[in-house]
């Protein structure tokens, strides 16, 4: 039993149409137009895949098979939202090949033991509110007032959004599923990196997906004359600023293990040309897939930020503002997948994954399990975004084995 390219091409080009930036990538927000198209062309194909359609109360998409018993229930899927001028694949490509996946099953008319979902995420990227992974931490459980509350450039929450589209805000605890509903979750992704393809590898098997603590600092000299403060007498708060960001360059090498540190946003106040510095306020972002790495990058951050502004005579406050674990993805499905490849002939290796997914927050519920297939020169979230149909088809046809194997398909 195998996948079809075509579906899978025609389905991606034509859920591409639904952007707000024709001819500038694929920009398709939660809760908009552009939403709306592509959600009914997913139904549709969900309907004629023979699934009973239905959509959560965050707004997921959902189409179920159903199998010998009641559940727990196998998923697969991913998000099709978008970022601005984003591509056609991230997201979509997991979308239109599980729905491929539950076509095959319906044409060759496999009956499963284990009930299989597919799965339409929406807000993974959070392009428009900044509440990424919301439909899958509300399948978790996740969601907090604050994160509905969130606004977009027009100062429209997150809840309001819902509410002008038809969905009821205050149910969202109705999209939860316990752990005893889930039997697997699988992924499909674009890897959005260069190394499968510098590799000569067709698929990736992701065994950790980084976790992520960002900070906000803020250091505060003494604004004075540029001109007639002498240079023993300062407290320039930038000067110290410019210590911890080179600083954590420093400490994401020495921890070492594929950590990453990143100053990537910063502002200097008053911010004249001849004032010495008097706050300054950045942000720090730092990643690693081993919580005791982060753990390390922590502590090192703050004596790194304590001595430099310690040298320089100023004070600081740094406040760790989020807090997403390493997710841990399961070596059962892995070796699954890993198996099927095998019997097709399809090679792979091991990744960690350094972007943030919904199969993270769906592996606090159940095993889950994320492919990722190349993605030409490593380009993501960009209009240039490329995969080639054979490397889809590759992927979707080891999704299809595993699929087979775990909701256990009568062959
Ligand atoms: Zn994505």
């Amino acid at each position: 039993m195998e996948t079809n390219l075509y579906p899978i091409q025609r389905d991606i080009e034509n859920l591409a149409r639904f952007t707000a930036t024709p001819g500038q990538g694929v920009t398709r927000f939660s809760f908009t137009p552009e939403d709306r198209g592509a959600r009914e062309y997913i139904k549709k194909a969900m309907a004629e895949a023979g699934l009973s359609v239905r959509e959560d109360a965050a707004g997921t998409v959902i189409g179920r098979r159903q199998g010998k018993v009641e559940g727990p229930v196998v998923m697969l899927g991913s998000h099709f939202d978008s970022v601005r001028h984003g591509g056609a694949f991230d997201g979509t490509a997991g979308v239109v090949v599980a729905i491929e996946i539950a076509r095959v099953l319906e044409e060759h008319g496999v009956s499963t033991v284990y009930p299989v979902e597919i799965i339409a995420m929406v807000e993974e990227e959070g392009g428009r509110f900044g509440a990424g992974l919301f439909g899958s931490r509300a399948m978790a459980g996740l969601v907090t007032y604050g994160q509905m509350e969130l606004r977009d450039d027009s100062g429209i929450s997150l809840a309001e959004a819902m509410r002008e589209f038809g969905f009821n805000p205050s149910e969202i605890g109705t999209a939860r599923r316990k752990p005893e509903e889930l039997k697997a979750f699988f992924e499909l992704h674009i890897e959005q990196g260069p190394i499968l393809e510098k590799e000569g590898v067709s698929l990736g098997l992701v065994e950790a997906i980084v976790g992520m603590r960002n900070y906000q600092v803020a250091i505060t000299g003494r604004p004075d004359h540029a001109g007639t403060t002498p240079m023993d007498m300062r407290a320039d708060a930038l000067v110290a600023a410019s210590e911890v960001v080179q600083q954590v360059r420093k400490i994401a090498l020495d921890v070492g293990g594929g950590a990453v540190g990143t100053v990537g946003k910063m502002e200097v106040l008053p911010g004249a040309a001849n004032i010495v510095p008097g706050e300054v306020r950045f942000t720090v972002d730092l990643r690693s897939h081993m919580e005791s790495a982060l753990d390390e990058l922590h502590s090192r951050l703050h004596s790194a930020v304590e001595q430099a502004c310690a040298r320089e005579g100023v004070t600081y406050t740094l406040e760790q503002v989020s807090d997403a674990k390493p997710a841990h993805l399961s070596v059962v499905l892995r070796e699954v997948l890993e198996k099927e490849a095998r019997a097709r002939g399809i090679s792979t290796m091991t990744m960690i994954s350094r972007a943030g997914h919904d199969t993270q927050i769906m592996a606090t519920l159940t095993d889950a399990a994320l492919i990722f297939v190349p993605s030409k020169d490593g380009r993501s979230h960009c209009p240039e975004e490329w995969t080639d149909y054979a490397d889809l088809k590759q992927g979707a046809d080891v999704l299809l084995g595993a699929v087979l194997a775990v909701a256990e398909a009568e062959r």
